[in-house]
């Protein structure tokens, strides 16, 4: 997804449409896996600071529940609004987001990149009430009920000798 900006940047046009439907595989070479073709629509506007992109990124992947390990098909769907600059740009000219460009054309993959982590939820869920793994047994609670939690609640089954022990404690 390379952009030309040649007629921008001699301003021939002031604006150049973007809108793509793309076929990729993965972001930042593996580390998210995409279930959907990634879909870019906005422009690149040319305005008395230079010039401006605004698009909207959309696309799905795939991710584990952080809690069952499940996995999960996580929507994205974002802005990514700023100047774009060459390396020489003066800080103090933008208060607001820019994005480095060789000065010719553009990358949007370069783009999302960038701005992808911001976008990303912290902790991938399959449902907020996931119960997850039983960290005994390993058993997927959503699933099935494990015994684990029951045995360790319950002061009556427990093993005599460990019994003793909890008295220790206790007593501490
Ligand atoms: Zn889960
Ligand atoms: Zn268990």
């Amino acid at each position: 997804m390379i952009i030309s900006l040649d007629k921008l940047i001699r301003k021939e046009i002031d604006k150049l449409d973007l809108s793509f439907l793309e076929n990729v595989d993965t972001i930042r070479n593996g580390e998210y896996n995409l279930s959907t073709p990634l879909k870019v629509e906005g422009k690149i506007s040319n305005t008395n600071k230079g010039l401006y992109l605004d698009i909207e990124v959309e696309f799905t992947f795939v991710d584990n529940c952080s809690r069952c390990l499940k996995e999960v098909q996580v929507p994205i769907k974002y802005l990514v609004q700023g100047f774009l600059v060459k390396d020489d740009f003066d800080e103090e000219d933008f208060e607001e987001d820019i994005f480095v460009f060789n000065g010719f054309e553009l990358d949007i993959m370069d783009i999302i990149d960038q701005t992808i982590d911001f976008e990303i939820p912290l902790k991938v869920l399959c449902s907020e009430d996931c119960k997850g793994l039983c960290q005994y047994c390993g058993t997927n609670l959503n699933i099935e009920k494990c015994s684990c939690n029951e045995v360790a609640n319950d002061e009556d089954v427990i093993d005599p000798r460990f019994a003793k022990l909890k008295d220790i404690f206790k007593n501490d």
